[in-house]
């Protein structure tokens, strides 16, 4: 076979893609008919393809790439260290610097008492790690009984059999036996959706109040922990009621419970702190960290654990881990990216500059009339599509077949916005700079456009 290299033709690297690659979260039929786009290279914010087009990358990878493509010091990290050392656990009574220097350095940025690390190779493996580290220490407290953990419809967590329990996505329970048993699912917050006639600040209490319910159905001492996303991302950047975080507090702190806050999305700048969790005064005991983390140059998360826990499951041995927990090349490169968006500022720029002005731009697209509501927080943000804006209402065509049309739309101007349902969602590099934030949205103005006249056209509105 000849090599296969970015200078073959589109439509040969599609065959072989289309004969031998099973993508994650995809109708292959449909693929297949459509051809798959082939990326070929990027550079900050912009991604280059096989036919020599220039897309605007809206969602930094899937999320992740928060200090942009091509930062030749995360290559030379990696570099450096698979020169040096490219492999060794942490098992059987070892460790090596790139482990010990990036669990320090996590533990001086996150907030409070979360002063370690199990490290772990992304966000589905971390939330395992949860999910295992919960219920052992609830045991080691004397309290085996202690095993649900509430999590919230329309969360998402990964895509193991574990994290996905905890995900609240029907269309992934509804395949291969889902979820695992102790998982109990309450209602989102997402009140344009859902608040019918409360205001958002009494629907924020209404569906934080749902985990004191189920509390109370449970068992308050069945109960291990509740777990959430401080804004949801693959939900559809839902943005919660400013009154909703605070109740949660009240009724995990009455119950002691304990708190996860997963921030693989909200975590490295995204919201505009370090931790999403910090700009709602959520309190976790436990945080889901991945993605940003190495801004997606290296596959790597994990669970930072407060001290108390910590000291909690060190009573015994935790009979679980990751060949890769802690990989020496990932922690190097993770560490290198704390680094950047250290030096550079970038979590204050976003705070300051960058998330303001893109907040102003986004929220001007609320005057297009297919958009219900334009909602943000630091740099994610959604709009959510509508054939009606003043009764909130619905498209009447199958859930997501009015965000596909914006999505292709918006992939035909060279934009990558992804859709949920019929939300669209935007989630940029960090460093993203104001002239590509008008970019972005002129583009996302356009995409709006011709799904409209598409829309028309197809008589879904
Ligand atoms: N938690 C959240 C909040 C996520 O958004 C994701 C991924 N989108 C995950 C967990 C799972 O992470 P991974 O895909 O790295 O397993």
């Amino acid at each position: 076979m000849n090599k296969i290299t970015n200078h073959m033709p589109t439509a040969e690297l599609q065959r072989l893609d289309a004969a031998h690659h099973l993508h994650p979260f995809t109708d292959h039929g449909a693929l297949r008919e459509k051809g798959v786009r082939v990326i070929t290279g990027a550079e900050g914010v912009w991604l280059k393809d096989s036919e020599g087009h220039r897309i605007l990358d809206g969602m930094a990878g899937l999320w992740c790439v928060n200090v942009g493509y091509g930062r030749d010091e995360l290559a030379e990290a990696a570099y450096r260290q698979m020169k040096e050392l490219p492999y060794y656990n942490t098992f059987f009574q070892t460790t090596h610097v790139p482990a010990i220097a990036l669990s320090a350095k996590i533990a001086e940025l996150a907030p409070g008492h979360l002063n370690h690390v199990f490290f772990a190779s992304s966000g589905s493996e971390a939330n395992d790690t949860n999910i295992r580290l919960v219920r052992h220490y609830w045991a080691q407290k004397g309290q085996p009984e202690r095993q649900v953990i509430v999590a919230r419809k329309n969360g998402y967590h990964g895509s193991s059999m574990g994290s996905a329990s905890l995900g609240g996505m029907a269309a992934m329970h509804s395949q291969g036996g889902l979820p695992i048993p102790g998982i109990h699912h309450i209602d989102q917050p997402y009140w344009w959706g859902e608040g019918g006639e409360m205001s958002p600040e009494e629907f924020g209490i209404a569906r934080a109040r749902q985990l004191e319910e189920a509390i109370q159905r449970i068992g308050p001492d069945k109960v291990g922990a509740f777990i959430a996303e401080p804004v949801q991302g693959a939900g559809g950047v839902i943005v919660p009621p400013e009154s909703y975080w605070p109740e949660i507090r009240r009724i995990v702190k009455e119950y002691g419970i304990l708190l996860i806050a997963d921030e693989v999305i909200c975590g490295f700048g995204r919201t505009g702190e370090w931790f999403g969790s910090q700009g709602y005064g959520i309190e976790p005991d436990i945080m889901t960290i991945a993605k940003g983390l190495s801004s997606g140059y290296q596959p790597i998360g994990g669970s930072i654990v407060s001290d108390e826990v910590a000291e909690t499951i060190a009573k015994d041995e935790f009979f679980h881990g990751y060949t890769y927990s802690g990989h020496p090349v990932a922690c190097a490169v993770a560490l290198e990216n704390l680094r950047i968006l250290e030096e550079e500022k970038i979590v204050e720029r976003v705070r300051e500059t960058t998330a303001p002005y893109l907040k102003k731009k986004w929220e001007s697209l609320a005057d297009h009339p297919l958009v219900g509501e334009a909602t943000i927080r630091g740099m994610m943000a959604s709009i959510a599509l509508t054939p009606d804006k003043a009764s909130r209402a619905k498209f009447a065509s199958d859930p997501g077949t009015v965000g596909l049309i914006c999505r292709e739309r918006s992939f035909a101007n060279d934009l990558v916005m992804r859709h949920v349902g019929d939300r669209m969602v935007i989630s940029p590099p960090l460093v993203i700079s104001q002239a590509e934030i008008d970019t972005l949205i002129e583009r996302a103005r356009i995409a709006l456009d011709e799904a409209m006249e598409e829309i028309e056209a197809q008589g879904l509105m």
